[in-house]
């Protein structure tokens, strides 16, 4: 790990973006660092783990205490803000009856609208609707939009340490994937990967733009993508490379070609 001017601290997780919390002390970073490695020993081949409830109890403890953010998680909510308010706004705008409205009507209004438009976020490249329900950033404008206790901080700081162990975890054994994939090739078994998203009704357009796509073994891309990516890797091996290019053979244009 490493220390920011600003007296955040970049955590490293192999083979993605760094985790950037701050402010902390040098105290709360070496705890911070003990959680995360400690929840991903079991991928490394190390000593027993910290059971994932415990990691999360205690990193969520140690972000409410410090009031530390996770820098990374803001830029990301940051970049789809303004599309939300401003659907919400439009929204309100069209809606003649809003100023006569009762505060439950309009309260339930917002909900309907709120769903609109974490919907457009997840088209538009944002992944997780989940991860900003209880983000500050789109608290405050849902406070401000539907009513006092619209929203939780505590719930963001669950929501934030459950993200940040999410995406260690799923760095390092996407690292370590890679690594039995690329030992395997040694011989010559496994010359390909393929990005292997989940296609459920959450998952963003910027992960699904990579689907099924390929990679030499030598050459894997950074997952995760993005804080809350749950994409990964598989391997493909030889023999299923040469059935498909046999089959490619046979009926051409039906199975696309490898990239
Ligand atoms: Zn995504
Ligand atoms: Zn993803």
């Amino acid at each position: 790990m490493e220390r920011l001017p600003d007296g955040s601290f970049q955590f490293a997780p192999p083979r993605t973006f760094p985790i950037t919390i701050g402010p902390l002390t040098d105290a709360d970073a070496q705890a911070v660092a003990a959680i995360l490695s400690a929840n991903t020993r079991c991928d490394l081949g190390g000593p027993a783990p910290m059971p994932a409830a415990q990691a999360h109890a205690a990193l969520r403890a140690l972000l409410e205490r410090t009031g530390a953010r996770w820098r990374e998680l803001d830029e990301y909510a940051e970049r789809g803000r303004w599309d939300y308010v401003a659907h919400i706004e439009r929204r309100r705008a069209e809606c003649p009856q809003w100023h006569a409205m009762e505060e439950e009507q309009r309260r339930s209004l917002t909900d309907e609208w709120h769903e609109q438009a974490m919907h457009r976020l997840s088209e538009s490249g944002i992944d997780g609707p989940q991860a900003f329900l209880d983000h500050p950033a789109f608290a405050a404008d849902v406070l401000r939009l539907s009513g006092p206790d619209a929203a939780s901080p505590w719930a963001a700081r669950a929501e934030t340490a459950d993200l940040v162990l999410r995406t260690y975890m799923g760095a390092a054994y996407h690292a370590r994937q890679v690594a039995t994939f690329q030992d395997q090739n040694m011989r010559g078994t496994f010359p390909m990967l393929e990005w292997d998203g989940v296609a459920d009704s959450v998952a963003c357009a910027r992960c699904r733009r990579h689907f099924g796509q390929r990679f030499p073994v030598a050459r894997p891309p950074r997952l995760p993508l993005h804080p809350g990516c749950r994409c990964g890797l598989t391997g493909r091996n030889k023999w299923a490379l040469a059935d498909e290019a046999a089959a490619r053979e046979r009926a051409p244009g039906t199975i696309p070609p490898t990239a």
